[in-house]
C-alpha cells in the first residue's frame, strides 16, 4: 500500500532524527561503470523475450529534436494495418505508426488517443470502428495519453463527428496547460490541440479513476515523456478471462539532455513497475504499435482467433518489460550526467 504523502512526510522528518530508519539506498555517483551496469541490467531485463524496448538503451538526444527534423509525413503515410480486436473488449483503430485503442464499456467507448490528423480520424478511427459495428457517436471520452501532437491530433474532429453528444477529452491537468501554452513540438501537419471545455473536459491528476459504464480506468501521471503524461490501466476480457492492461503513455527520450525529466521518468517506470507487481498487470500495451508488436500480434489474432491471446505477457513479462524501460533511462541518466 502506498504512503500517504502527509505520513511519507511524517516519516523522513522521524527518520532525520532516528538512527535505523530504513530508506532504499542512494545510487552511485554515475561514472562509466554504472552506465554500463545498466545496459547489462536492461539487456538481462529483456532477455530474449522482450527486446522491444531495448532501443531505448541507445543514446539518447543531447537537444530536443524538432519536430520539423523528423518525416511525420512519412510516418503518417505508411499503409494502416488492418482493425481488430485485440481483446473482446478492445479494438485497434491506429494507424502503422500510432496506436488508437477503443474500449468498449456498457455506456459507450473510451478512445484511447485520436492519431495525428483528420484525415486519419476519417481514414483510420472511422471504418475501424464501422468494422466492428461501432461509430463515432460512440465514443463517450477521448483520453489523450500526452500532449504531442500525433496523439491528440484527431480529437477535436472526433468530437465534431460524434454530433448532438461529443465526447469529454481527458488529458493530465499539466499537459492541458502544456498544449494551451507552449507546444513541446509543433508541425503544421497537427491540426491546433484540443480546447479545453471545462464544463466537460476532464484534468486528470494522478490516481483519478476514469468511471464510464461498467469500465473503470486508472488514471496514473506518468511524468517524463511529457510531464503530463497518462498510462491508463483497466480490465480487458479474452476466452473467457479478465486481465489486467496498462498502456504505458510515452515512451521516448525525446527532451534533450534534461536530468531532471529522466529522474522524473525513472521515478515514474519504478513506481509504475510496483502498481504493476501490486495489481498482478499482465498485458502491457503501449501507444505506438512497434512498442507493443500491436500489427504482428492482431495478425497472428486474426490467423488463429483460438490461439492464447498473444498481448498477454503475464505479470512477469510485464515487470520485465518495466525493468528495461527503467534501466535504459538510468543509463541515458548516467550518460548525461558525465558530460561536462
Ligand atoms: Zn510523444
Amino acid at each position: 500500500m502506498p504512503i500517504p504523502n502527509h505520513l511519507a512526510l511524517g516519516l523522513a522528518a522521524l527518520c532525520a532524527t532516528l538512527a535505523g530508519c530504513s530508506t532504499p539506498p542512494a545510487a552511485p555517483p554515475a561514472s562509466e561503470a554504472t552506465v554500463m551496469a545498466h545496459l547489462a541490467a536492461a539487456q538481462q531485463a529483456a532477455g530474449t523475450e522482450y527486446p522491444e524496448y531495448l532501443n531505448l538503451c541507445k543514446p539518447a538526444p543531447l537537444k530536443r529534436p524538432d519536430a520539423g527534423s523528423v518525416d511525420l509525413a512519412g510516418l503518417i503515410a505508411r499503409p494502416a494495418p488492418p482493425p481488430g480486436a485485440a481483446f473482446d473488449n478492445l479494438i485497434y483503430v491506429g494507424s502503422a505508426w500510432v496506436s488508437a485503442w477503443a474500449l468498449k464499456t456498457s455506456d459507450g467507448l473510451v478512445l484511447i488517443d485520436a492519431l495525428n490528423t483528420v484525415d486519419e480520424v476519417e481514414r483510420l478511427i472511422v471504418p475501424g470502428l464501422a468494422s466492428q459495428g461501432l461509430a463515432p457517436a460512440d465514443i463517450r471520452t477521448v483520453l489523450v495519453t500526452h500532449g504531442h501532437g500525433d496523439h491528440y491530433g484527431g480529437a477535436e474532429r472526433l468530437r465534431a463527428l460524434a454530433g448532438a453528444t461529443p465526447p469529454r477529452l481527458v488529458m493530465s491537468a499539466l499537459d492541458w496547460t502544456m498544449t494551451e501554452t507552449q507546444l513541446e513540438f509543433a508541425s503544421p501537419i497537427w491540426p491546433a490541440p484540443p480546447r479545453r471545455n471545462p464544463a466537460r473536459d476532464l484534468a486528470a491528476r494522478d490516481g483519478d479513476l476514469l468511471r464510464q459504464g461498467d469500465t473503470t480506468v486508472q488514471l496514473h501521471v506518468t511524468p517524463g515523456h511529457t510531464l503530463g503524461t497518462i498510462s491508463p490501466v483497466f480490465e480487458v476480457r479474452a476466452g473467457g478471462r479478465t486481465h489486467k492492461a496498462l498502456v504505458w503513455g510515452g515512451t521516448s527520450f525525446n527532451f534533450g539532455r534534461d536530468l531532471s525529466r529522466l529522474d522524473a521518468y525513472i521515478a515514474a517506470a519504478d513506481r509504475m513497475r510496483e502498481i504493476a507487481r501490486r495489481e498482478q498487470i499482465d498485458v502491457l500495451l503501449s501507444n505506438h504499435p512497434a512498442n507493443d508488436l500491436t500489427v504482428k500480434r492482431l495478425a497472428a489474432l486474426r490467423a488463429n482467433p483460438a490461439m492464447a491471446n498473444p498481448f498477454v505477457i503475464g505479470n512477469a513479462g510485464v515487470l520485465r518489460t518495466l525493468t528495461v524501460i527503467s534501466e535504459c533511462a538510468k543509463a541515458n541518466r548516467d550518460r548525461f550526467a558525465l558530460m561536462p
